[in-house]
């Protein structure tokens, strides 16, 4: 057993537990350098228990560089009593991610945030990824599209109105909002996000030369979406090497 004197109250956890929050912590720290953050907002969570209900999160108003493992909350959404602590999550993330964990047991990690390129998408009319390239293509009927966003959220509905909208997938376009992407592990999340990121970035730019797009037929996008299954294993190497980076130029997220 690893001792985790976390800001939820000194608990024990498990070295799998500690394995997640290093990870998660890893997270963090990369979406600042990738420069996807936004001041002390936005939220990662990972699910510690089976149900999804007991999951972890950021602290509220803590700002992604300085997040260690140990300062990870680790939060039971059916318990309103946390809403009471010193150290209080953000109320909508609580809501937000617990509904989203409990409702989609795949869904072992949830990373949301408002990258901005992807977010700029998201601000237009029509804000999916058009099959333009390999990495667009990636993205090929795989992404939910959330066109009703209706202010901040801070109700459990809005999680589960959110759960319903991702559905199957695990990628979601937000409409006038950000982007929510799930997975099973937190270097298959972040492969996505860094995907997803630049798949917007390639979609942005040929926008912004006011020609046409080339959008590849249907049988082409899905065969090159397809073609990227073979290199989903990927996420793990890029994110080992991502964190090598981060243990040479600040290993404190390992704390
Ligand atoms: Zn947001």
């Amino acid at each position: 057993m690893t001792t985790v004197t976390s800001p939820a109250g000194g608990r024990q956890c498990s070295a799998e537990e500690w394995a997640l929050r290093v990870d998660l912590a890893a997270a963090f720290r990369l979406t600042v350098q990738f420069d996807w953050h936004e001041s002390v907002g936005n939220h990662f969570s990972a699910a510690v228990s089976a149900d999804g209900k007991t999951f972890l999160l950021n602290p509220k108003w803590k700002h992604f560089s300085t997040i260690r493992a140990s300062d990870l909350l680790c939060l039971d959404a059916s318990d309103d009593s946390v809403m009471q602590w010193d150290d209080a999550p953000d109320p909508s993330a609580w809501c937000i991610h617990g509904r989203l964990h409990a409702a989609l047991p795949g869904a072992r990690v949830l990373l949301h945030c408002h990258p901005p390129y992807a977010t700029a998408l998201c601000g237009l009319q029509d804000p999916s990824i058009k099959p333009i390239d390999q990495c667009t293509a990636r993205f090929y009927n795989r992404v939910a599209v959330d066109t009703d966003f209706g202010g901040p959220a801070d109700e459990a509905g809005e999680g589960d109105r959110l759960a319903s909208a991702m559905g199957n997938h695990s990628v979601m376009l937000m409409g006038n909002h950000g982007v929510a992407v799930t997975g099973a592990t937190v270097a298959e999340a972040f492969e996505d996000l860094y995907f997803l990121e630049r798949a917007a970035r390639t979609m942005v730019l040929a926008y912004s030369t006011g020609q046409p797009l080339n959008v590849m037929d249907e049988a082409l996008a899905e065969k090159t979406a397809a073609g990227w299954n073979a290199y989903r294993a990927a996420a793990f190497p890029h994110f080992a090497y991502l964190k090598q980076t981060l243990d040479q130029s600040d290993p404190t997220y390992k704390e």
